[in-house]
């Protein structure tokens, strides 16, 4: 059987995102898992999304939050609302969940394929790549034809020529081109900005070399009524719907 890689990340502790993602990625026919972290961070499901991603053995790097909540370091420079958050979450994780997220590198070179949170170039700087000229450094350090990220939570697709030229392609399905390299991003399970409130992963298949977009509709309000329930900031419940 050919391999499919479902690749999937700032999941944020949605669960209700992260199940129908599951779902599809089994449907689809998935046998392999990446995940390009922030499993934790803004919804009110640290540990169940912990649990998951645990189980199915993903390949996982650490991101910004799973940093920040996993590690008890000061907060007084965030904003008071991630703050608010990050507390919350480092009250509910258990302590099994913690000590796996503090063991996530911040980079993984697995089966050919790269996967980082955010840059190559820096990545416990977790700096965002939304333009060409942003991708430019991870390009440098990229040592595969092709690296998965996350972070911005928004699917996209950089792509560097063989003599170094970087673009952005449109995030829709594509094959990849021999000679050429990618920076993609999976978009985000969880909380994703790009105005679509559709849980977004990527399915690969290394054989064909293809790489497919899914977005997935999933229960909004039920995730909404968990951050509610919850007691976190009402704004993070609001942004589900609107996709910001
Ligand atoms: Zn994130």
């Amino acid at each position: 059987m050919d391999k499919k890689i479902a690749v999937l990340g700032d999941i944020h502790a949605n669960l209700d995102a992260l199940d129908v993602v599951l779902a599809d990625a089994k449907e689809q026919g998935a046998t392999d898992w990446i995940c390009v972290g922030d499993v934790v961070g803004y919804n009110a499901c640290p540990n169940e999304c912990c649990a998951k991603i645990r189980e199915l053995g993903a390949v996982t790097v650490c991101g910004n939050h799973d940093h920040y909540c996993a590690f008890d370091e000061s907060l007084e420079d965030f904003h008071p609302l991630a703050a608010a958050v990050v507390a919350w979450t480092r009250r509910q994780l258990s302590t099994e969940n913690r000590e796996w997220l503090r063991s996530l590198p911040y980079q993984k070179v697995v089966r050919g394929l790269t996967v980082v949170h955010a840059t190559l170039d820096q990545p416990e700087h977790w700096g965002y790549v939304f333009e060409s000229v942003e991708a430019e450094p991870s390009f440098t350090y990229q040592r595969t034809q092709l690296c998965f990220h996350g972070h911005t939570h928004v699917p996209a697709v950089f792509e560097q020529h063989g003599f170094g030229a970087v673009g952005r392609l449109p995030a829709e399905d594509f094959q990849l081109v021999l000679g050429r390299k990618y920076f993609v991003n999976t978009g985000s399970v969880g909380q994703p900005r790009d105005s679509d409130s559709r849980a977004s992963y990527i399915l690969y298949e290394p054989g064909s070399r293809t790489i497919r977009f899914r977005r997935l509709d999933y229960d909004v309000s039920a995730a909404q009524q968990r951050v509610l329930a919850a007691g976190l900031p009402e704004h993070l419940a609001r942004r589900l719907a609107a996709g910001r």
